[in-house]
């Protein structure tokens, strides 16, 4: 047993990561295909079988050398039917059988958690956690997810929607909309694409100038990155944007961490590839809001894990329920 293998699956609306990992955690192999969401999504778990199975055909390995296939989705799972509650970027009905259709699809036990959810547990297990097992991650990409892990599970919520960090409301009254249907949510303003629409506002003043203003007059547009780099050499107005996400992000983290004083918080997603100067930010944010006890045990640690961060925490699903 000990020398099977694990397949983690990390589901995307355009493209699909698959990995091959050791019980302890290394990855074998990891690769991308395509997510086919046309045709109502119907060929979505059998794309992702076929190719399991070529690989596994590659190593000259049969299907018996898998444990089982654990994968994350983006949008609420059930976790125990696997169901996935909101389909939107997929082609599925609402409701939809994944566990079902890729256990029909692949001949193998899966089990499928949100992945966001994934990326917290691949951070637990081999990432900025280093263990720890009171942990929240917050996922800063295109939108904001959040992982709460306590004493070494997912806190699932009655609805498979707990953690979702994202939309916590920041802004309460008058805030930009967000793809939630709410307003004034931390997606809205802590997000790449929230950031850039911070630093527009911020550039659609009378006299903005600098290099970020600049940047945008050149380039006609500008991303989450321009306004981080812009910050690092010290540009005011980009200055301005990092403070304004710093202090919603850090003011939200700081009462998360009041509520379930983890032993981490891990910054993850593209955003935070800004590294040291979003960290101290929102550092010096949270130890503003958090009270004592929790401002000198709860750390925060930008993730080490990257874009596998979410196959190896689909991954430890299966290493978990064969450890049990
Ligand atoms: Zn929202």
């Amino acid at each position: 047993m000990a020398k099977r293998w694990i397949a983690g699956v990390d589901l995307g609306g355009t493209a699909t990561k698959i990995a091959f990992m050791t019980m302890d955690g290394k990855i074998i192999d990891k690769w991308e295909i395509a997510t086919d969401n046309s045709n109502e999504g119907k060929n979505i778990t059998a794309n992702i079988g076929n190719s399991i199975a070529e690989k596994l055909k590659a190593f000259g390995q049969t299907k018996e050398q898998l444990a089982g296939i654990g994968m994350g989705a983006p949008g609420p799972v059930h976790y125990e039917t696997g169901i996935m509650l909101n389909t939107v970027n997929l082609g599925w009905e609402n409701n939809f059988p994944l566990k079902d259709s890729l256990e029909a699809a692949t001949s193998l036990p899966a089990l499928i958690e949100n992945d966001a959810n994934c990326a917290a547990l691949g951070e637990m297990w081999k990432g900025a956690g280093d263990g720890a097992k009171d942990l929240v991650c917050v996922t800063l990409g295109t939108g904001v997810g959040g992982g709460v892990i306590a004493n070494g599970n997912i806190v699932q919520g009655i609805n498979g929607a707990a953690g979702e960090i994202g939309h916590i409301t920041v802004i309460p009254s008058g805030g930009a909309p967000c793809n939630c249907g709410k307003t004034g949510c931390l997606e809205t303003v802590a997000s790449a694409t929230g950031i850039v629409r911070l630093a527009k506002e911020a550039l659609s003043k009378p006299k903005s100038a600098g290099e970020l203003a600049e940047k945008y007059t050149t380039n006609g547009s500008i991303t989450a990155k321009d306004v981080f780099d812009c910050a690092r050499n010290g540009d005011p107005l980009a200055n301005q944007v990092l403070n304004e996400v710093a202090f919603h992000l850090g003011f939200t983290l700081a009462n998360i961490a009041n509520t379930l004083n983890p032993e981490k918080i891990v910054l993850s997603g593209g955003v935070s590839k800004a590294g040291g100067i979003l960290l101290n930010a929102v550092k010096q944010q949270f130890e503003r809001f958090t009270f004592s006890s929790v401002r000198d045990s709860t750390e925060l640690a930008l993730a080490t894990l990257g874009n596998d961060a979410g196959v190896i925490g689909a991954a430890w699903l299966i290493k978990n329920k064969f450890e049990r």
